[in-house]
């Protein structure tokens, strides 16, 4: 009996104090380790300090192509122009989670149709295609998980927010990289986030393997980091103010 009144009192007492805690504001307060000081840009364009600058409007030294040559394509008025035909150029250093922006532009004297106008994309870890093309207002028809703001054959974006050929857009793109098993079997998917000139166009989609003009997509086990990848589809397109951080 004095036992059982024991084991009642202490419970009551674990449970005053519990109630006790819940009503008292630091219980739940983190205060360490501080949160890292990362200074933004001037503008939302503009890179933050903990930025990699992968180009800054005057040099295209941070990328190559595929064969390791140094990137043949056009750096003029603070732009990188595709050269079509000189082929796709790839980031020297290798990311995976990360932060991207990005800005593109059309030709303002763009031909072509469907697929063909204006196409480039850029490449997620060099197999995920968010797609670059000219749809502005709908007039050029495509299919729409082939459209500027898509994830290449896989998912439309949410919305055309797409400026008109001449204009500089811009993508941000918050990317989690697939993680793998050791046998190459995929156990998380790679999942994207873009924001299009400001407009969010996809939602932390989910990316179903790797971009294939024909047939499924599937995943291949890859690095942790691999190279962003810049597709030149013969197409004059320009980039400008590229930086990423790593997350
Ligand atoms: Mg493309």
């Amino acid at each position: 009996m004095q036992l059982q009144r024991s084991v009642i009192i202490c419970a009551a007492i674990i449970a005053n104090t519990n109630l006790f805690a819940q009503k008292d504001p630091p219980t739940t307060e983190i205060w360490k380790p501080e949160v890292k000081v990362v200074t933004p840009g001037k503008t939302n364009n503009d890179a933050p300090s903990d930025a990699v600058i992968l180009f800054n409007g005057t040099s295209a030294s941070s990328w190559k192509h595929a064969n390791g040559d140094e990137a043949k394509w056009t750096v003029a008025d603070n732009a990188l122009t595709i050269k079509p035909g000189t082929g796709d150029i790839q980031s020297k250093q290798k990311f995976g989670d990360c932060q991207l922006h990005v800005e593109w532009r059309i030709d303002k004297n763009v031909k072509g149709e469907n697929q063909d106008r204006g196409n480039s994309g850029i490449f997620l870890m060099g197999h995920y295609e968010l797609q670059v093309l000219d749809n502005y207002n709908n007039i050029n028809k495509t299919y729409v998980n082939g459209q500027a703001g898509s994830m290449y054959k896989q998912t439309p974006p949410l919305v055309n927010v797409c400026k008109a050929p001449g204009e500089w857009q811009t993508y941000d793109i918050v990317f989690t990289a697939p993680r793998f098993s050791d046998n190459g079997s995929v156990i998380i998917p790679a999942h994207i986030t873009v924001i299009q000139n400001g407009v969010l166009v996809q939602n932390n989609t989910t990316i179903w393997g790797n971009t294939e003009y024909i047939g499924s997509p599937f995943y291949e086990k890859h690095e942790a980091k691999e190279s962003l990848v810049l597709q030149d589809h013969h197409h004059i397109t320009s980039y400008r103010n590229i930086w990423i951080r790593e997350l």
